[in-house]
């Protein structure tokens, strides 16, 4: 059987969120245990709380919805690279990785380690904007990270901007201890919304023959 690598960390209030962001907040209306005949929740959450896709319109008020990105960017072939003890990912280390015909990248760096603080930490491993523009150079078309964001935390480099007004998907706050670099197939799903900033999504990886 093919090994799944599930990227999504649990959706839960006490997880991690950007500062300011708002955490999830899960809700039981309806309960057995006071006598519902159901167990009824409500999820309250930001769309970029959790895994989830940045969409163009995250920072142009013109650009497409996470709703609007086709499926065919979100599933198929992607390479997972590592990048340990590193802290800027530049454009000379990109040029350094064998990246040839690849068009989904997942970054895989120590930001793994953050996952086990119980708040977030702005000293995460990121891409600077040399780095973003090289990816968009040779096509790539979605870019995920295992942090909450692909940019460092000022976000004055222009990367996410950058990525967007090219047609970059980003991904975000992935978990990607103990996955293997290496080629897989990824199946990133959003919530179907429509013209918005962002959306949740599982994210799995599949292991390729
Ligand atoms: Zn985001």
């Amino acid at each position: 059987m093919k090994k799944i690598y599930d990227l999504s960390p649990e959706i839960r209030p006490d997880m991690i969120s950007w500062p300011g962001d708002s955490c999830p907040e899960i809700t039981l209306l309806h309960s057995i245990k006071y006598g519902s005949h159901s167990n009824l929740s409500r999820l309250t959450m930001t769309l970029h709380n959790g895994s989830h896709i940045d969409a163009p319109h995250h920072f142009f008020e013109e650009g497409i919805g996470a709703g609007e990105i086709p499926l065919e960017i979100l599933v198929g072939d992607v390479r997972v690279l590592r990048f340990g003890g590193v802290k800027t990912i530049t454009r000379k280390m990109l040029e350094h990785a064998d990246l040839k015909g690849v068009t989904r990248l997942i970054l895989a760096t120590d930001n793994e380690s953050l996952w086990k603080k119980p708040d977030f930490d702005e000293n995460y491993t990121y891409i600077d904007i040399g780095a973003a523009q090289y990816l968009t150079e040779i096509g790539i078309r979605l870019l995920g990270i295992d942090y909450l964001s692909v940019e460092d935390f000022q976000g004055l480099d222009g990367v996410h901007k950058h990525l967007l007004s090219q047609g970059v998907v980003i991904l975000e706050t992935l978990q990607l201890a103990g996955v293997p670099e290496g080629d897989y197939e990824l199946y990133c799903l959003p919530l179907k919304l429509g013209k918005v900033d962002g959306a949740p999504a599982r994210v799995i990886l599949i292991e390729r023959d």
